[in-house]
């Protein structure tokens, strides 16, 4: 050994034990984790021990966070994921095979959407989709070789309300696995355990981690068969999370319930402000009487409205383009969930891919924009939003 190269630069050492413990979750970023012997890698394999060996199958800041959503939904041996849409993935691929049928919602998330009619269908997996308010619709789509519902309980970015508890009959009659996509809603406002659902999944990326900063899934099952396919897929095909975004999303989401009630409350009110604009020609909110599904959401949801808002401005993309330029400081940005309020436009964004008339079927024009609403001042929202509608005038 030379003097200048220690023995122990390069070696593996353990952490220094402390009587005291960090207040913070550590970062934990080791790929893969060390024991003592084979016989104690035996004993974690096969269940005796719990342990960690490699990432991809589990770390440590991916439980603390899993663990803390399984509170919230109600739910037991969640998985973190990668993405919204990995959590997606891992349970379409490890609950379906080839020749089964999926009934989604007509207005799911646009990559739902797109793997359930460009990418399942090529392996052998199908779907129709139905309108989720109509019941009868959801129904009349199950087939003989349908397996699976999919659905979200607030659609983008119409903010129709689905009829959870008609959809939940219609499974349980056909023997189907109900899925809810519950990142619009979150366990504040609806728990879809509770209701009758067999797998919950988020986009953590928006509400629970709150920040903007993480990109994240959580999934999670109630039957123990489906969580071992479902935790297999995503082992097998690497849909694992990095442990930083794990952590950046376990800090975001200890505020979670207070940037909720704050947002949802700002929300009400900014839906009330924009409802008085002679170039507002509709404000949709499940919060108010307008809404279509106003007495559904009143009943399902707690009442707990959300904080997503969309209204269409009059004048169709000349208008929407004077609103957002006239808003330099607002973030028009196609996401949701941010702890600030941010605006997107489906038309040229989440929706770009559907033809005029598709998209007119939906009730999105050229000024239909959404707003999910922030935690800030709700005067300064005003302000803003006020000086935005002005450009129109
Ligand atoms: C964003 C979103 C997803 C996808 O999540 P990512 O984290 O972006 O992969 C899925 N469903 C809904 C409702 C979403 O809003």
């Amino acid at each position: 050994m030379t003097a200048d190269i220690p023995a122990n630069l390069v070696r593996r050492t353990a952490f220094p034990s402390s009587v005291s413990r960090s207040v913070v979750t550590p970062l934990q970023p080791s790929v893969v984790y060390a024991s003592p012997d084979p016989d104690a890698l035996d004993d974690q394999y096969e269940g005796r021990a719990f342990g960690y060996t490699y990432s991809r199958e589990g770390h440590p800041n991916a439980t603390v966070l899993a663990q803390k959503i399984d509170a919230l939904e109600g739910a037991e041996g969640g998985w973190i994921t990668a993405s919204g849409m990995a959590a997606v993935t891992a349970t379409m691929l490890g609950l379906l095979k080839q020749g089964d049928h999926i009934v989604g919602g007509d207005q799911l998330y646009g990559r739902s959407l797109r793997m359930l009619t460009q990418d399942l269908p090529r392996y052998g997996i199908t779907a129709s989709f139905a309108d989720p308010t109509d019941a009868a619709a959801v129904e009349a789509a199950v087939t003989p070789s349908t397996k699976l519902i999919l659905v979200e309980v607030v659609s983008n970015p119409t903010l129709r309300v689905a009829d959870m508890e008609a959809i939940a009959e219609i499974a349980k009659r056909h023997r189907l696995v109900l899925v809810v996509d519950n990142t619009f809603t979150t366990p504040r406002a609806y728990r879809p355990f509770d209701h009758g659902a067999d797998v919950v999944i988020h986009s953590v990326t928006k509400l629970l981690a709150g920040h903007s900063d993480a990109m994240l899934g959580y999934v999670a099952a109630k039957d123990a068969d489906h969580r071992a396919a479902i935790d297999g897929t995503i082992v097998t095909l690497g849909l694992t999370p990095s442990p930083y975004d794990c952590w950046m999303a376990e800090r975001g989401l200890m505020s979670f319930h207070l940037r909720y009630d704050r947002a949802e409350e700002n929300a009400a009110l900014l839906a009330e402000h924009l409802a008085g604009f002679e170039k507002v020609a509709r404000v949709l909110y499940p919060g108010r009487p307008d809404h279509p599904d106003h007495n559904r959401a009143g009943v399902l949801l707690g009442p707990r409205f959300g904080n997503m808002v969309s209204f269409e401005v009059l004048g169709g993309r000349d208008a929407a383009n004077a609103l957002t330029r006239a808003m330099p400081d607002m973030a028009f940005a196609p996401t949701l969930g941010d702890i600030g309020t941010t605006l997107s436009h489906a038309a040229s964004s989440s929706h770009r891919g559907l033809t005029p008339d598709g998209r007119q079927a939906l009730g999105i024009m050229e000024g239909f924009f959404r707003i999910s609403v922030g935690v800030e001042d709700i005067t300064l929202l005003r302000e803003e939003f006020s000086r935005g509608l002005a450009a129109l005038a």
